[in-house]
């Protein structure tokens, strides 16, 4: 009975003693994948093409002439949704990012690591830009493969210059855009347009990112999610029995077997011998030879162990062999599956979004004590920082004794103090015709030393102040003042400091 059929068990783990990209040498395996078509590759296709408007788009926006979208790690100044966010933001920033990081935990414990294969830049520019450049200059992975492996001639030369230049052209692109993200569109234009030798840091800045991106789309390539991006390791920890991922359906699809004649019987199993059989047994129409088969070929699943996930497979995984951290969700191999399951004539769907459970006891609830709980911090999270963030002054003022200076006795014999004062202006609006009141002393007063500031948006100005109080004012050595500060009259921050004046 079994020359029948080849039938392939996976019994053991062997394939999560290393991963599939380097051979028992150590030596990487290049991933020559498959080009994919079907339903999934054109639902991200379309995401791929509306997130990379977004991306490409982002840095252009403008309200009110500055940027809706800045992050100057280098000057500290970021701007999101227009909000402007300088280093004094910085507990926003780290509720924010304790948001955003059990987000990503709630998120991969019940969708696995669909973001990987769908959102994140590193897959959609692999997969949906420089793999889809190669496709079309070098061929399908067969045709990369030979021409990889030909000597070196004319039509190679040409393919690899034409393919490595379009590479370096988009690197540039996308190094050009990466650091509008960090310094504006401005600047970088200012940058392409003067002299080079004016700006050799933003220079050297540009062609940095260009090798970096470069090498990440031209050798690193899947690289990158298997070993060096952490988020698949988390995969392990986060992942549970209800956590949907792409998995293989191996309660359909075992025991796998070839899609042989076998599989269907042939003409020469026949016991009937019926003479005039033209159909090769297949489609013969005799109920005993049907039952013959079933009794002669044990039940097989739906697997015809055509590899064809395999073959297209980017991080060149067998996701028969369950959920690994090398994958990266991104469908194609349910796309090849389902193609697959068309043609034999079988249900598609034998490669899914599905749990463990929901493979084995057909269980879809993805809510459990786990998920219940994330989801708690989660919202306990969001609220904090939507508090932060609504408490939040537009302008931040600080106010400092200058040091050194001890209190003076001035001509109308009054007693001051000079401060040194920064206005942080984090609002979309520029700030003028500012004034200082100390409200809980009466007849304290505030001058300017120099000329009243006046702050443009995102603008920190810094200067000084001398208050002067009454001496019937002055109770003891330490006075504590309340100061509100205005501008066009409005009020606009509030602030605690002290005053130092002579013992009584
Ligand atoms: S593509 Fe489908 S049928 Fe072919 S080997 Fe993979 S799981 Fe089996
Ligand atoms: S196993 Fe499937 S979903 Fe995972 S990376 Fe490979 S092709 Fe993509």
């Amino acid at each position: 009975m079994e020359e029948h059929f080849e039938y392939t068990e996976v019994t053991n783990e062997e394939h999560r003693d290393h991963i599939a990209t380097v051979d028992s040498k150590g030596k990487r395996i290049w991933i020559y994948a498959k080009k994919v078509s079907g339903k999934f590759f054109n639902y991200r296709q379309v995401l791929s093409i509306f997130l990379l408007i977004v991306l490409f788009g982002l840095p252009w926006l403008r309200h009110d002439g500055a940027p809706v979208f800045l992050f100057n790690i280098l000057e500290g100044k970021f701007i999101l949704f227009g909000n402007h966010f300088t280093h004094q933001d910085f507990h926003l920033f780290v509720v924010g990012m304790l948001t955003a990081v059990v987000f990503i935990i709630l998120f991969t414990a019940i969708f696995g690591r669909l973001f990987c294969g769908w959102i994140c830049p590193q897959t959609i520019f692999m997969e949906m830009v420089f793999r889809r450049i190669e496709f079309a200059i070098e061929g399908d992975a067969n045709a990369q493969k030979r021409l990889n492996a030909s000597p070196l001639n004319f039509d190679k030369i040409w393919k690899k210059a034409l393919k490595h230049g379009i590479f370096i052209l988009f690197s540039i692109v996308i190094s050009h855009t990466f650091l509008s993200y960090i310094i504006g569109t401005d600047e970088v234009g200012k940058l392409i347009t003067s002299n080079p030798a004016e700006h050799w840091q933003g220079l050297l800045a540009m062609v940095i990112f260009t090798i970096v991106f470069y090498g990440v789309f031209a050798r690193l390539r899947e690289q990158v999610c298997t070993t060096i991006c952490p988020y698949g390791r988390l995969q392990g920890v986060l992942l549970d029995e209800n956590s949907l991922a792409v998995a293989y359906d191996f309660v359909r699809g075992e025991p796998r077997g070839k899609l042989t004649k076998a599989r269907q019987g042939k003409k020469s199993d026949c016991k009937d011998g019926c003479s005039t059989c033209k159909t090769n047994g297949s489609t013969c129409p005799s109920d005993a030879l049907n039952d013959y088969f079933t009794e002669l070929t044990p039940k097989l699943g739906d697997c015809i162990d055509c590899k064809l996930c395999v073959q297209v497979c980017p991080t060149g995984i067998d996701i028969r062999n369950g959920t690994q951290l090398e994958c990266v969700n991104c469908t194609a191999c349910m796309d090849a599956c389902d193609e697959v399951m068309l043609k034999i004539d079988r249900p598609t769907s034998l490669i899914r979004i599905d749990s463990y459970n929901g493979i084995v006891h057909q269980k879809k609830s993805i809510w459990n004590t786990r998920v219940a709980a994330y989801s708690a911090v989660l919202v306990a999270l969001i609220g904090l920082e939507s508090f932060l963030f609504m408490s939040r002054n537009p302008v931040e003022t600080l106010f400092l004794r200058t040091p050194g200076m001890l209190f003076q006795k001035t001509e109308d014999n009054q007693i001051s103090n000079l401060y040194n004062y920064q206005i942080i202006n984090k609002s979309a609006d520029a700030t003028d015709d500012l004034t200082f009141k100390v409200t809980n002393v009466q007849g304290a007063t505030v001058t300017f030393v120099g000329e009243k500031p006046t702050l443009k948006k995102d603008e920190i100005s810094e200067g000084a102040v001398f208050i002067k109080l009454p001496p019937e004012q002055i109770k003891q050595s330490k006075t504590d003042l309340h100061i509100e500060v205005y501008s066009k009259g409005q009020m606009i921050d509030e602030l605690e400091t002290t005053f130092f004046g002579p013992d009584k």
